[in-house]
């Protein structure tokens, strides 16, 4: 059921969304589905599709069927011997985790373990790709999946983080054409099973820096299968570049402007260490997407989500990015959609205000939460030289003073009054979550964590060692009050 229209995709886990119950599952998707039909936003990725807590197998099939009615491609993501692989959590013959179990010896030898990518999440686990009954097995899982679901698309994922290191998969590494290598036989499979399906899978990667290879094995990629390339520069979309043309193919573009990051869950109490949230509306992010959509030919765009359309702020993303790819003028649009939630005479400044705050909790994001994102920065560069030797390979330290952030945030606060005042009612309920979000930043900023710290390590740093560095630093009278938050790789 592929629509003329460009795709517009949003992208996530099941619990970005959903509550983790049969009822939650299909009530929170079944909302979504409603809000994305009304934003022009016209396909879904939902990993954790199936799962024993929110009703296998009747809950997906009941879900594919409400978003078939809203005209809605619903793609289910599939793990190729990676993420949990068809059925995604629980005791089941085609979870990964599961087949492991019974089979240990049929595991990956990583180089490159999920957790030392993903530190915070889930630990997954990964079969080797090149022995013969990890094969069988995800033909089998795959073709019970379609048989059993009738989806009208798929999504396909091998990881993002490495490779099995065995003798047999010599020759395989993490390149797009390894990746190819890997999926072609399970698209070719799916394909046969229902030729009607659309495939989607994605890369990781930007495609500007392809190799011969990677190049090569790009033409063999089905016309079914659509190609998905991560265009985010870095986490932080401060710019796209792409220095080549696109290749042949259908192509789409995913860009971490949905609003969301792993850790700002809006109500997940599977994840209470990601609870706190920041307000982000990504008008500038969304911008730049759909300045760089304009200059090549993409078949559609993907941004990543962070919950329903009740947040104000996904509200807003999700309208604009339904729109922009055909709106003439970006900043009209924008505008428009913001007098469309908050009501008219208020577009304009609004704006203004949403792209200060997308900009300070860009910074606020980055330094709280992401520390990779100065993962190889070495703390010396950083401004900071210390009287205890550091261990190797673990220099990677930021001090921020965030009082220059808090006098902006308490200007931003005044302005968003103003607003509120010459607002209607039915925007007031909205500009209250905007309101709320300022107010919590500028007590952070101001009280709680003025100054900041932040330590990251790739090896393990002992308590003992924290301890020291805590004291060190505390003792120093230009940096209090200081918070140290360290992250364990
Ligand atoms: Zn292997």
């Amino acid at each position: 059921m592929m629509t003329k229209s460009k795709l517009k995709f949003l992208a996530g886990w099941d619990v970005w969304i959903a509550r983790r119950s049969t009822s939650g599952f299909i009530n929170d998707f079944k909302t979504l589905f409603n809000q994305m039909s009304g934003f022009n936003l016209n396909a879904i990725w939902i990993w954790g599709f199936l799962d024993d807590k929110h009703g296998g197998v009747e809950a997906g099939k009941e879900l594919i069927s409400y978003a078939r009615s809203k005209e809605i491609l619903l793609c289910p993501g599939i793990g190729v011997y990676s993420y949990s692989g068809v059925w995604c959590r629980g005791n089941h013959q085609y979870n990964l985790e599961t087949y492991l179990a019974k089979y240990p010896e049929r595991t990956a030898k990583m180089k490159v373990t999920y957790q030392d990518v993903h530190p915070l999440h889930s630990k997954f686990v990964n079969a080797c790709p090149s022995n013969e009954d990890n094969r069988k097995w995800m033909a089998e899982g795959i073709k019970w999946f379609i048989n059993t679901l009738n989806p009208d698309a798929v999504y396909f994922e091998t990881g993002d983080y490495g490779v099995c290191g065995c003798d047999k998969c010599v020759g395989l590494s993490n390149s797009v054409a390894s990746k190819i290598k890997i999926q072609l036989p399970i698209w070719e499979e799916a394909h046969k099973i229902n030729p009607g399906l659309t495939i989607f899978w994605s890369t990781y990667v930007n495609y500007d820096n392809l190799s011969q290879e990677d190049t090569e094995m790009m033409e063999r990629i089905p016309s079914y299968v659509y190609t998905i390339w991560t265009v985010t520069r870095d986490f932080y979309y401060d710019k796209i570049e792409t220095r080549n043309p696109l290749p042949e193919g259908k192509h789409l573009a995913l860009a971490h402007v949905g609003g969301s990051t792993h850790f700002e869950l809006p109500y997940n109490s599977l994840y209470p260490r990601y609870s706190l949230r920041l307000f982000q509306p990504q008008v500038n992010g969304l911008r730049i997407l759909a300045e760089a959509c304009k200059k090549e030919r993409w078949d559609g765009i993907l941004i990543p989500m962070s919950g329903l359309a009740d947040r104000t702020d996904n509200e807003l993303n999700y309208r604009i990015a339904g729109k922009m790819l055909e709106a003439q003028d970006f900043d009209s649009l924008a505008v428009e959609e913001i007098e469309n939630m908050f009501g008219k005479g208020v577009g304009t400044k609004l704006l203004d205000i949403f792209l200060k705050i997308e900009k300070l909790a860009k910074t606020l994001k980055k330094y709280f939460f992401w520390f990779r994102s100065f993962y190889n920065v070495p703390a010396t560069q950083m401004g900071y030289t210390f009287t205890k030797e550091l261990p190797a390979k673990s220099e990677s330290i930021a001090i921020i003073n965030l009082q220059n952030i808090s006098a902006q945030l308490n200007e931003i606060a005044k302005e968003v009054q103003k607003c509120k005042l010459e607002m209607s009612v039915n925007g007031k309920g909205k500009i209250c979550q905007v309101e709320d979000w300022v107010s919590e930043q500028v007590l952070l900023t101001t009280h709680v964590y003025p100054k900041f710290i932040g330590i990251q390590s790739k090896r393990e740093l002992s308590d003992e060692y924290i301890n020291d560095l805590e004291k060190q630093v505390l003792s120093d009278p230009a940096l209090k009050p200081i918070k140290i938050a360290t992250m364990r790789m």
